[in-house]
């Protein structure tokens, strides 16, 4: 039986190990894909750190491309209608969902599912063992939005299209961001450089971004940020007086939360005009308290709202945003190192302390 490898997550904190599974045929429904790239979001980060619960042994990774190897009976198309063969290059939703929910029949929010599941949160010794990204090949299964990639985007750009990139259309959505809104965006890791992409592209008139890091505040002028503060430098309240000044005439009319610290909370909230909406997006952690004025939220008309992953709309819209703007901003430049499998240790390390944007694993690097 043929046999390929995984980077193995086998308790939080320790290295990976690399282990062989067998590779069986694709059943009804699914997909073998031949991982091409895959790359480190700040939630595999979050696992492996053990600040998430996340099955052990096995696979991280859920920002995935891959190339089609196999196609089981009953798949013929992606989520466009666009005919899928062998040797496609493809995304795929980071969830998947094989059965009827109230969430998606009534509500029409399938990401929500009860028994949803996601790529990266399997166990690896378990059929089909392959389901997480850090790994030569992945299987897709039945319940997944599949998404053809056109032959013009780059590895780098289409492998952050199904987590940080969809998940920012749904939170930009959500934001209801309008032609000539101020928009502040509290962090500027892959989520907040995107957001500062969509902002503009919505029709944002000024886009103010946040950050304590200084290689990130210097690469969000080149998405679409108008202004940048070093959060790091100045007190809250200082940085709070600047949004406000810089937002006339009364303060920004959206703020983002994408950077995972609860206590932004109130600062975001001041920064935002009368009638203002935050959308927060960041937080995905448990135990997240902040205290707030709640009175703020109701004197001044604020709309407070939580976004976690996206519709399989969003994957399709993110694929065409980065299509249709691929001149303007650089978003392959986010993805700014590559790794093979084996030294994925290595990468987490330079992802966990911010000093590259995006680490990309090329599990066949070394062939
Ligand atoms: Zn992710």
């Amino acid at each position: 039986m043929r046999t390929a490898k995984a980077a193995v997550y086998e308790a939080p904190n320790t290295p990976f190990v690399l282990k062989e599974f067998p590779l069986r045929p694709a059943k009804r429904g699914e997909a073998l894909v031949r991982v091409t790239m895959s790359t480190i979001c700040r939630s595999d980060i979050h696992s492996y750190e053990g600040r998430r619960p996340n099955p052990c042994p096995g696979i991280l990774g859920h920002e995935i491309i891959g190339i089609i190897e196999e196609i089981g009976e009953g798949i013929d198309k992606d989520l466009r209608g666009d005919p899928l063969k062998i040797g496609d290059r493809v995304t795929w939703s980071e969830y998947f969902f094989d059965g009827q929910c109230y969430y998606r029949e009534v509500l029409d929010m399938p990401q929500k599912c009860h028994g949803v599941r996601k790529y990266g949160h399997d166990l690896a010794e378990e059929d089909p063992h392959f389901l997480g990204g850090f790994a030569e090949y992945c299987y897709i299964l039945p319940g997944t939005g599949i998404l053809k990639l056109p032959p013009e985007l780059s590895d780098e750009e289409a492998t952050p299209l199904n987590c940080g990139v969809a998940t920012m259309v749904s939170v930009t959505e959500a934001a209801e961001i309008q032609m000539g809104d101020a928009v502040v965006i509290q962090g500027l890791g892959l989520l907040g450089l995107y957001g500062a992409a969509m902002a503009k592209a919505r029709g944002a008139r000024y886009v103010i971004g946040l950050d304590s890091v200084a290689a990130r505040l210097a690469v969000a002028k080149n998405f679409g940020a108008d202004h940048v503060i070093d959060v790091g430098t100045m007190p809250a309240q200082s940085v709070i007086d600047e949004v406000r000044k810089l937002c006339r005439p009364d303060g920004a009319d959206a703020v983002i939360e994408v950077c995972g610290v609860p206590e932004v909370i109130p600062q975001g909230l001041q920064m935002l005009r009368t009638g203002g909406r935050y959308v927060l997006a960041g937080l995905v952690n448990p135990n997240a308290d902040v205290t707030i004025d709640a009175n703020m939220l109701v004197k001044r008309w604020i709309t407070l709202r939580g976004i976690h992953n996206y519709h399989p709309r969003h994957l399709i819209q993110a694929l065409d945003f980065v299509r249709s703007s691929r001149e303007r901003f650089p978003f392959g430049e986010i993805v700014d190192s590559k790794f093979a499998l084996k030294d994925l240790d290595a990468a987490f390390k330079k992802a966990s302390e911010r000093s590259v944007l995006r680490a990309a694993i090329v599990p066949h690097l070394t062939e």
